[in-house]
């Protein structure tokens, strides 16, 4: 909803800085060269270079992920890697609204157009002290603008993991145990019900799959992945 101000000032592309004829602080021209997600698993979002849209992956197929599905706004290249890069360290909050507008329109218009919208979002939660030092949680930020109920205090990050691009395989399921624990009365209030998990970016996705995984040992559910950009 354009807001007065969006009235009286004309709109910016965040990129480009030139006056954007669209209502959205973003060109046109910008919009059309983003790295907008096409063709990956339904369920996981693994991008496949080698089947039909549609189709799932190999490994969901072998082994079904703790989620229902996994919707992905873009992939995380240039220059979705410098807003978000801006948005963490550099508080351009502009960013988190204008990539947050451009995903309640997928919700609303793609993602959920047969489907009943999830009862709450769960942002994916930084570790107290990582969230202390930033300042904020750039997943809360994009949630903010999705208009739907905000999970914030029902998951902790209970100990500091390492940066996940750091490590491998094995060492990142290690670094990742016991990553999260949540709330007694978010469990009580939320089991049998569908919650949407965000996240700004999936890498490898094992981060959401742990806190999936948790959800759905306590009877949360169903539950669908989303995230701004995804590696691919
Ligand atoms: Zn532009
Ligand atoms: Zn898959």
């Amino acid at each position: 909803m354009p807001s007065l101000l969006s009235w009286l000032l004309p709109f910016t592309c965040i990129l480009c800085g030139q006056r954007s004829d669209r209502s959205q602080d973003l060109c046109q021209g910008c919009w059309d060269a983003l790295p907008h997600w096409h063709d990956g698993c339904p369920r996981c979002a693994n991008p496949l270079r080698h089947a039909p849209a549609n189709t799932l992956c190999g490994a969901c197929q072998t082994k079904p992920p703790p989620f229902r599905h996994t919707f992905a706004l873009f992939f995380y290249r240039a220059p979705i890697v410098h807003l978000i890069t801006q948005l963490k360290f550099q508080h351009a909050f502009i960013h988190a609204r204008v990539l947050a507008e451009h995903m309640r329109e997928k919700i609303l218009t793609d993602w959920y157009r047969n489907t009943p919208l999830p009862s709450a979002i769960l942002p994916v939660p930084l570790h107290p002290s990582r969230q202390r030092s930033r300042g904020f949680n750039q997943t809360v930020e994009l949630a903010r603008h999705l208009g739907l109920p905000i999970l914030v205090e029902s998951c902790q990050r209970r100990k500091p993991t390492r940066p996940q691009t750091d490590l491998k395989g094995a060492a990142r399921r290690a670094n990742l145990r016991d990553a999260f624990v949540l709330d007694e009365r978010f469990i009580q209030r939320y089991q049998g019900r569908s919650i949407a998990v965000l996240d700004d970016v999936i890498t490898t996705g094992n981060t959401v799959r742990v806190l999936c995984e948790l959800l759905t040992r306590h009877n949360i559910g169903p539950i669908d992945v989303w995230c701004c950009a995804r590696q691919g």
